[in-house]
C-alpha cells in the first residue's frame, strides 16, 4: 500500500497502564488506525496531543513499543517527566479519548557483520532499545544499558539469549550522566561491534564520541541520537537524519 510519511491517523486511547512509577503505557487502537503499519524496530510516530494546561496542540515523537497481533493496535510508553505538553497529556489521558498521529518514521536494520551489539538509552529511549534487542538475530551477543531512576523503575524484559541487561540507576543524578558513565566503561569485544544509543542530547553527544573515538567504530556502525534536550522544548537532533 502507498504510504507517505505525512499520513495522519486517528486513534482511540484503549488503555493507560503504569508500567513503572513515571512511565505510562498508552494503548492506541480503533478503525482510524486501519491504514497504519509498523514492522521495524525503533519506528516512531508523531503524536498530536493537546496540553491539558493551556489547550495548545503540539506534535511529539514517540516510539511504537509494540504492535499487538490483534492490530490495528499499538503501545507507546511515555515518560511522565511532568514538564511538557506531551508528558502532561499522558498523565491526564483516559480510555475513550481520541488522538491523531503521523508516521511511522525511522528504521533499524541490524548490521549483518556485527557479532556484538552495545545498546543504550534512558527511559525515553527504553522502548526503542527494547524493540532492537528483542529483534536482533539469534546468536548475536550484546549488552543493553538502560538508565532508570532506581530499582523500582526496572521492568520485566524478555530478550534473546546472549543479550545482558544492565540497569543503570540514576540515584538522584542529572538524567543521562549515569548512562554516559556506564557506557564509557562498558567492556566490549575487540571486533565486530555495532552500537546504538539515544536519550538526553548532551549525554548522547558524549556517547557518540565514545563510539567513534573511544571504540573506534565506523560511523555506519555507531548510531546515537538525542531524543530530548535538557531545558529545551521539542528538541530536534541536528545530527540525526530520521
Ligand atoms: C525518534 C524519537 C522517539 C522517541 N520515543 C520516545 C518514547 O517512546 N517515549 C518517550 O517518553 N519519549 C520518547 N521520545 C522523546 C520525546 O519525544 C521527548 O521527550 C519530548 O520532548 C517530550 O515532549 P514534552 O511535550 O513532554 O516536552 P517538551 O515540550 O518537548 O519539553 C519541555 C521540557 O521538558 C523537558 N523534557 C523533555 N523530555 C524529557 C524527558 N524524557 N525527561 C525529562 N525532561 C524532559 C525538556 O528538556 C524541556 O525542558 C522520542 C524522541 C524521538 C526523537
Amino acid at each position: 500500500m502507498f504510504r507517505t510519511r505525512r499520513t495522519r491517523h486517528t486513534a482511540t486511547v484503549e488503555a493507560v497502564t503504569a508500567i513503572a512509577p513515571r512511565l505510562a503505557r498508552v494503548t492506541l487502537g480503533g478503525p482510524g488506525m486501519s491504514a497504519f503499519h509498523c514492522d521495524e524496530p525503533t519506528q516512531w510516530v508523531k503524536l498530536f496531543v493537546t496540553d491539558p494546561l493551556d489547550g495548545r496542540t503540539v506534535g511529539r515523537a514517540y516510539t511504537v513499543r509494540r504492535m499487538h497481533p490483534s492490530a490495528p493496535r499499538m503501545d507507546v510508553d511515555i515518560v511522565l517527566h511532568g514538564n511538557g505538553p506531551a508528558a502532561r497529556w499522558a498523565e491526564a489521558v483516559r480510555p475513550g479519548q481520541e488522538v491523531s498521529f503521523g508516521g511511522p518514521r525511522g528504521s533499524f536494520r541490524p548490521d549483518p557483520d556485527a557479532g556484538y551489539y552495545l545498546l543504550a538509552g534512558d527511559e525515553s529511549a527504553q522502548p526503542a532499545v527494547l524493540t532492537i534487542a528483542e529483534n536482533l538475530p539469534a546468536g548475536l551477543r550484546g549488552a543493553v544499558y538502560l538508565e532508570v531512576p532506581g530499582p523500582e523503575a526496572e521492568i520485566e524484559v524478555a530478550l534473546p539469549d546472549g543479550l545482558d541487561v544492565v540497569w543503570v540507576h540514576r540515584a538522584g543524578r542529572v538524567k543521562g550522566e549515569a548512562l554516559r558513565d556506564a557506557v564509557l566503561k562498558a567492556p566490549v569485544p575487540q571486533e565486530r561491534v555495532a552500537a546504538w544509543a539515544a536519550g538526553e542530547s548532551g549525554a548522547v553527544r558524549d556517547i557518540r564520541r565514545h563510539f567513534l573515538e573511544g571504540l573506534g567504530l565506523d560511523r555506519h556502525r555507531a548510531y546515537a541520537k538525542g531524543y530530548w534536550k535538557r531545558d529545551e522544548a521539542d528538541h530536534r537532533d541536528p545530527l540525526a537524519s530520521d
